[in-house]
């Protein structure tokens, strides 16, 4: 199975959000002509079709990137697993690259890298996120391909998606939208279902999974 990879993946992602009844989803096409990349052509300001243009500063960050993750490291996050389904073959993946986007509608967006997922979203045009809570570590693990959780991850279906149980959230997305950016792709989801219950949540920092009190404590030490 080939990678989502390149301009031929963007063009392969681009026409899944293509809508058929209505422009605008996404961005004009670039031109064609050797002269955009002309200095003095004014090629910065043309629309991209979801490439982000890296500026040269942003490239010679590539000698940072230890520190950017130490850094981005220090931005605690709660921990999800995406999910989605394919001739009924469900997969799911960890994620903390989601946020929220907009409330009317309502949006939000994972970001992912280099992944199975990736490949999967185009065909399916539909994800699901379960925010997961402090007792669900072994299925962040098992679901970043990091360690086999020991016992079997179950799914509750709402309007055709795999959504994990015990999940403190829950949230049924539709693509609108998709963009490229360096070496990630963002994936737009207009929310059509959600759930939720009280818990304690799952959180991430600094590399490490743990409860609140976790982080807490590590920091005091
Ligand atoms: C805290 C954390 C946050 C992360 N955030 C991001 C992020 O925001 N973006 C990003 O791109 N990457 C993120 N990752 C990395 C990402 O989780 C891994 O790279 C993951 O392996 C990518 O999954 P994949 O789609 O390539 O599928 P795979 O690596 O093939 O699958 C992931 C795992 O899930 C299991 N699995 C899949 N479906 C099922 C199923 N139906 N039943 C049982 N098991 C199943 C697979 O066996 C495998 O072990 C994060 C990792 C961690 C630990």
């Amino acid at each position: 199975m080939s990678s989502v990879t390149d301009r031929e993946g963007v063009a392969r992602l681009t026409r899944v959000v293509r809508p058929t009844d209505g422009a605008g989803l996404m961005p004009p096409p670039r031109p064609t002509t050797a002269k955009r990349d002309q200095p003095g052509s004014g090629s910065t300001l043309l629309p991209q079709t979801g490439v982000a243009r890296l500026t040269p500063r942003a490239r010679a960050a590539e000698s940072a990137v230890r520190e950017f993750r130490t850094v981005m490291g220090r931005f605690a996050t709660g921990v999800t697993v995406v999910t989605t389904v394919e001739k009924d073959v469900v997969h799911g993946m960890t994620a903390n690259g989601f946020l929220s986007v907009s409330l009317r509608p309502p949006l939000v967006l994972v970001s992912l890298g280099r992944c199975r997922m990736n490949e999967m979203l185009p065909r399916s045009g539909r994800y699901g996120v379960s925010v997961l809570a402090h007792d669900q570590q072994h299925f962040a693990a098992h679901f970043a391909a990091q360690k086999p959780s020991p016992t079997e991850p179950t799914f509750a279906w709402q309007e055709g998606l795999p959504l994990l149980d015990g999940a403190l959230a829950h949230l049924g997305c539709r693509v609108v939208d998709v963009h490229r950016a360096g070496d990630h792709v963002l994936w737009i989801g207009e929310v059509e279902y959600i759930d939720h219950r009280d818990d304690e949540p799952l959180l991430f920092y600094t590399g490490r999974f743990g409860t609140m009190r976790d982080i807490a404590d590590r920091i005091d030490k």
